[in-house]
């Protein structure tokens, strides 16, 4: 790891060695998250958007000179019988049709809900059960809303390490079937998922579990930052102008930053997209924080969204989260329930695109900008699709209705159909 200089205190700068701390600042406790610090050049050294055309993996190790991994650890659980799950690799689309709904000329969607447990966080739990491989660990734990807890389910499952998950006990059900699927032993929380946030940290002391959760965990933001890889990728290299994407404990658009950072660094981008965080109305801390000037945040004890995801009173990766917006000169922008369905039948019926809530909320907030008239339809846009319908099918029918239903005779089809409104049922 001799490409990884050591880890910074987003809060007062104390630099510590890649050994020395596992989670946070110990100056600050669990407020001073950490950020991994990189020698360009020696990255630079050993690997180019030309070395990379040569590269055959398609997952995220394809950019493994740029991850804060022991090389040796991440080949030898690659190779192995039972490999480590390949995450990352997922399609960028050029959406025309969305686009032109929109009337813009060049949109981009990141499908991250084809992920191998269905949501960007894999990303990030990919990371973390390498670097507890790295650590010895023996049990990993996590605090999620449902979808990093996911991840690191099938993740620790792929390479056969135990898992102790804590969750909201309102998780949607088909993210807690996933957790018991994959054989992790699974807690829910009565209380909101900043509650098993803090509960987790305590276990985790407590019995010496090796810790995922999101930010205090200062590798989860290093395995969300290779999406701006592939996406900058994916476009020969030309960053787009903005990204949307949804925000709850900000560790996406935080990574979305540091990935881009990276490449700017390295010569491999010439321009930083505008970063666009969008949360939900009853969950909007950062938008509420960007509003004002400084670093001060206001807390939510009940947030409250149909979003789970990013369902977030006490957002982790705050501090990166705001600046992620405001150093490349985007915004916060809030969306309602409402808007979050709408944008649930659009993307699918426009792009063919099955978001949860909280997957398609960054496109919710495209839709707002765009109503707003606040979008040059030249700009180059990519929205990232953070999670799969499937994990949530309730919220898809809450956005649809009800199927119609009918005896199974001609005569009673006919009577339906004759009742039905749209042009092309009758057609
Ligand atoms: C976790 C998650 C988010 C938000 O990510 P943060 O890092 O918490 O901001 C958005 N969408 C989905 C589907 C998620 O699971
Ligand atoms: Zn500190």
């Amino acid at each position: 790891m001799d490409h990884v200089i050591g880890l910074k205190c987003v809060l007062c700068g104390a630099e510590y060695g890649p050994h020395e701390v596992d989670y946070v600042c110990p100056r600050h406790g669990d407020e001073g998250i950490l950020d991994v610090v990189y020698d360009y050049q020696a990255i630079g050294r050993r690997v180019t958007p030309i070395t990379l055309v040569d590269d055959p993996d398609p997952s995220l190790w394809r950019y493994r000179d740029l991850l804060p991994v022991d090389q040796g650890v991440l080949q030898r659980l690659l190779a192995a019988d039972s490999p480590l799950a390949r995450v990352g690799g997922t399609p960028l689309y050029r959406a025309d049709r969305l686009a032109q709904h929109l009337c813009l000329k060049h949109l981009y969607v990141k499908d991250d809900g084809r992920n191998p447990t269905a949501s960007f966080k894999d990303r990030a739990s990919a990371i973390a059960v390498v670097k507890a491989v790295e650590r010895g660990a023996q049990v990993v734990t996590t605090a999620s809303s449902g979808n990093a807890a996911a991840a690191l389910s099938g993740m620790a499952a792929s390479i056969g390490l135990p898992t102790v998950i804590f969750v909201p006990h309102t998780a949607p059900p088909a993210k807690v079937a996933q957790l018991l699927i994959f054989g992790s032993t699974v807690i829910l929380v009565e209380g909101t998922y900043d509650q098993a946030f803090d509960l987790t940290l305590e276990a985790s002391r407590e019995y010496g579990w090796y810790c995922r959760n999101t930010a205090y965990n200062p590798y989860t933001r290093e395995g969300k930052k290779t999406a701006a890889f592939e996406i900058c990728e994916q476009l020969g290299w030309q960053a787009p102008d903005r990204v949307f994407v949804s925000v709850g404990d900000g560790n996406i658009i935080s990574g979305l930053h540091k990935g881009l950072k990276d490449l700017f660094h390295l010569g491999w981008i010439q321009q930083m997209p505008k970063l666009m965080g969008i949360q939900a109305a009853g969950s909007a801390v950062l938008v509420d924080a960007w509003s004002r000037p400084g670093e001060e945040f206001r807390f939510i004890e009940r947030p409250e969204t149909i979003a789970d995801s990013i369902s977030v009173g006490v957002p982790r990766d705050r501090i990166k989260a705001l600046r992620a917006v405001r150093e490349t000169g985007g915004e916060y922008i809030a969306v309602s329930d409402e808007e979050i369905l709408d944008a649930m039948r659009v993307l699918a019926r426009e792009a063919a695109l099955f978001a949860e809530p909280a997957g398609a909320a960054g496109f919710a907030g495209l839709q707002k900008l765009v109503r707003e008239g606040k979008i040059d339809p030249e700009e180059r846009v990519v929205v990232v699709v953070t999670g799969n319908g499937l994990k949530d099918v309730a919220s898809a029918i809450k956005a649809t209705g009800e199927p119609y239903r009918v005896e199974p005779t001609l005569e009673a089809l006919k009577k339906l159909i004759s009742t039905i409104s749209s042009p092309e049922a009758t057609a």
